[in-house]
């Protein structure tokens, strides 16, 4: 416990002098936006030293209460070379199908034995099933939006989903790998831009007003996106 105690001191002591420093608001601003490239998850508890752990290729951070975001995010700076070595070695492990009878896949949010292990089937597979849930769920808010032309499902290399200027929606045929929530976000989200284009302020209270929880799920993509495909 003795160490425990120590490393606690040396981080709030960290902490302490990047304040006394006193940054200014240009480097805070440089800073953040550094960070920002890194993704983590914060879980604060009664613990006394900040760790840093790669799971399911997410950084997860376990803090103290006390410590500052600040120091925090100093924290992960000081061992970013370490965090990227991790990411690239779970990243090697992970998501290499091996396409053979058993191998669960993932659907609706959970790795399931489907039944399918061949590589154009499940494609098949999910782009029928995407192509299901998604106009139950834009059914589901009719109301508030008219789609006159049938929506487009298709692999894409890095888009959920897409809107054109004409309101023509597309869709990651994909998103039935990920939760059911997760895909009605990603519904709402193009559904909104067919009344705002960009993503404005606007734009996101708009979303906010469909989905309150639509923080979570766009992490949840962003966490998970490299397991998200064949
Ligand atoms: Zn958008």
């Amino acid at each position: 416990m003795k160490s425990a105690v120590r490393n606690l001191a040396s981080a709030s002591k960290s902490a302490a002098k990047i304040k006394e420093k006193g940054p200014s608001a240009k480097s805070y601003g440089a800073f953040f936006k550094q960070m920002k490239k890194i993704d983590y998850t914060l879980i604060r508890s009664h613990r006394r030293t900040l760790c840093l752990e790669i799971r399911d290729g997410a950084l997860i951070v376990r803090s103290p209460y006390l410590v500052t975001r600040w120091a925090v995010e100093s924290f992960i700076k000081s061992k970013q070379s370490w965090i990227a070595k991790k990411l690239k070695q779970t990243k090697d492990k992970r998501a290499q199908h091996r396409f053979i009878a058993g191998e669960r896949f993932l659907f609706l949010g959970k790795k399931q034995d489907l039944g399918i292990y061949q590589k154009e089937q499940l494609k098949e597979f999910y782009k029928e099933q995407t192509g299901k849930i998604i106009p139950r769920i834009i059914k589901k808010y009719a109301r508030a939006f008219t789609i006159k032309d049938k929506i487009k499902i298709k692999f894409y290399k890095s888009k959920w989903g897409s809107c054109t200027s004409r309101g023509h929606l597309s869709f990651n045929a994909v998103l039935a790998m990920t939760p059911i929530e997760v895909i009605e976000y990603v519904v709402i989200h193009e559904l909104v831009h067919t009344k705002v284009k960009s993503h404005s302020k606007h734009f996101w209270q708009l979303v906010q007003h469909y989905d309150s929880g639509y923080k979570k799920k766009r992490k949840w993509l962003r966490v998970n996106k490299h397991n998200l495909s064949l």
